[in-house]
């Protein structure tokens, strides 16, 4: 079992009178931890200290006694030091120029002992008395991460910190979830979903046969947006400037919205279909075969395999990007490989070998997992049965169909 982590920011709602108790935690937090720093700190890789139980023990009585803090509250901060302390000395063992520790921001580490997470409040040990506080959730959390990891009995609510802001109090928590690993290195065999992304058409199209998001839409969508952008822009007037920056938020959130469904679209079929690990075309390769990509349209395609990837550790599964030569020419029907480059005419896929015809994207993806799946076999890495996944079942490296259970 691996953990997977995540980081939620939730706001939270502190009474009026107990500000005071709360922002005294922040102080007495902040001098705990420097003072632990102070002791740790040298420009001497070998002499500074990061140990915990050696700061611990020069530190811990005269933390007490100059603080109000609670024992465990004491602790943080010095595994907040020793952490800071830690990087130090990886900066200073590689010659880099690094200078003391200095806190001076608002913050409090809480641990299991320090919080507790209820239905909808937390109740945090402070300098006073332990302070309730409600949280400030969305009153509609589709699509956010509070409808997937907070409100999720599967992710677990761990260490937190507390921080201010513009008079503002945030909780950032750290969420834990236990994942089974999909394979181990005991395991031979691997499963392969091959992805192709495109610029027009379908944004991915995948080796199961899914067809996911409209990049034409996208296209359109980004042209007006930068129409009227250019149009305000020659207007030049604040409020006009203020527009702009307004339909930039809207445009960013709606493409970036759009192209989760698509990662996690992408998700669903390595799930459904058992797969051990997802493959991309590496983007330097996409790059070349599309030369006159736009940035947007980059920034997509960085962004699909940045969700995907972040998504797929959460289920166990493997990201992998390939260096597929050819993958829009070769046949992917069973054994044939037929590569012709005029196998393809737009759309369509029709080998002049074989006869077969396909969706060319699709065709496509099926060669990234088979490219996939080559390289596996090539490096040597053991897994002999490795298989592609396919529409209704799947295809091992000989071109072996095996009808799928489903
Ligand atoms: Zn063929």
């Amino acid at each position: 079992m691996a953990g997977v982590v995540r980081n939620i920011q939730v706001k939270l709602n502190i009474p009026e009178e107990h500000h005071s108790d709360v922002d005294e935690t922040f102080e007495e937090f902040r001098q705990a931890s420097q003072h632990v720093a102070d002791h740790g700190w040298s420009d001497d890789p070998d002499h500074l200290v990061k140990a915990k139980n050696k700061l611990h023990d020069a530190t811990y009585t005269e933390v007490r006694e100059a603080t109000t803090l609670q024992s465990s509250l004491v602790q943080s901060a010095r595994n907040l030091a020793a952490t800071a302390l830690g990087n130090c000395h990886d900066l200073l063992n590689n010659d880099k120029n690094t200078s003391k520790p200095e806190f001076r921001g608002s913050v409090v580490v809480y641990n299991g002992r320090t919080i507790t997470y209820n239905d909808d409040h937390v109740t945090l040990a402070t300098t006073g008395d332990r302070v309730t506080a409600e949280y400030v959730l969305p009153h509609d959390d589709e699509d956010t991460p509070f409808e997937e990891y907070w409100n999720d009995d599967e992710w677990e609510k761990r260490e937190a910190t507390l921080h201010k802001r513009d008079g503002e109090y945030y909780l950032h928590v750290a969420v834990e979830k236990d994942v089974e690993p999909v394979t181990d290195d005991s395991t031979e065999n691997g499963v392969v979903l091959g992805v192709d992304l495109n610029v027009d058409g379908y944004v991915a199209v995948t080796s199961t046969g899914a067809f996911l998001g409209n990049a034409d839409e996208l296209n359109h969508k980004r042209d007006a947006y930068e129409r009227r952008r250019g149009n305000l822009q020659q207007t030049g007037t604040r409020s006009a400037h203020i527009t702009i920056q307004s339909i930039g938020d809207r445009f960013a959130e709606w493409s970036r919205h759009r192209l989760h469904a698509v990662s996690n679209g992408i998700i669903r079929e390595a799930v459904e279909n058992d797969c051990t690990h997802i493959a991309f075309e590496r983007l330097k390769y996409i790059w070349t075969r599309i030369s006159n990509a736009s940035k947007f349209q980059q920034w997509a395609f960085r962004e699909i395999q940045r969700q995907v990837e972040y998504k797929a550790e959460e289920h166990g599964i493997e990201v992998e990007t390939v260096a597929p030569q050819y993958t829009s020419q070769r046949c992917s029907h069973g054994e044939c490989g037929f590569t012709h480059e005029d196998n393809r005419d737009g759309d369509e896929f029709e080998c002049l070998k074989c006869g077969k015809e396909l969706h060319a994207d699709y065709n496509a993806a099926r060669n990234v997992a088979w490219r996939c799946v080559q390289n596996w076999l090539k490096s040597g890495s053991g897994r002999a049965t490795s298989q592609l996944a396919l529409k209704s079942g799947t295809v091992n490296a000989n071109g072996d169909f095996n009808a799928s259970a489903v």
